[in-house]
């Protein structure tokens, strides 16, 4: 390999790794995690994606990074363990894309708001509320955790549409 990202390369969508559910990280992951994450955050920024979670790069473990780059500024965000324990009844509609599908993005509705519970990379008990752009990425990250893809928030015919460009365009590359 000449990069310095190693064998790690985001998995696509009909991937079946991408439907296990992750393993929750134990103070002994810590370590493991910690590893991980510059090859992660350069993955993400080289996708130019602003959310990446570990089960898209293979790994089986309750984790993933955001990076909003809100007004051109980098802000790393490890979410390890993450709950979301409230959402807002208000809802809201937003494009979403995921660097498992490539150049695919449809009208997503979620919670505008939410109220999770995590560890920070100490193993420490966290809480944070949240809303707009971040309040989503949490949802759309915590959701590939548990085996669950954007696409699965839309119509199966939407989501038919999307599979088959997917599936197509892998084909061209290869
Ligand atoms: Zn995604």
């Amino acid at each position: 390999m000449n990069n310095d990202t190693g064998t790690l390369s985001v998995l696509i969508a009909n991937n079946p790794f991408l439907r296990k559910k992750t393993k929750i990280v134990e103070k002994v992951d810590l370590e493991k995690v910690k590893k991980l994450l510059p090859v992660m955050f350069e993955i993400m920024y080289k996708a130019g994606g602003i959310g990446l979670a570990a089960p898209q790069v293979g790994i089986g473990l309750r984790f993933f990074i955001i990076d909003l780059m809100k007004d051109n500024q980098s802000e790393k965000i490890t979410i390890i363990n993450p709950e979301i324990i409230e959402k807002s009844e208000e809802l809201k509609s937003y494009k979403e894309g995921c660097l498992s599908f490539p150049n695919q993005y449809s009208e997503i509705v979620r919670p505008e708001k939410v109220k999770i519970k995590y560890i920070n990379l100490e193993g420490q008990e966290q809480e944070m509320q949240t809303d707009g752009l971040l309040a989503r990425c949490i949802q759309h990250e915590t959701d590939h955790l548990d085996g669950i893809l954007f696409v699965d928030h839309i119509s199966s015919l939407k989501r038919n549409i999307i599979m088959r460009k997917i599936i197509k365009e892998q084909k061209r590359h290869h």
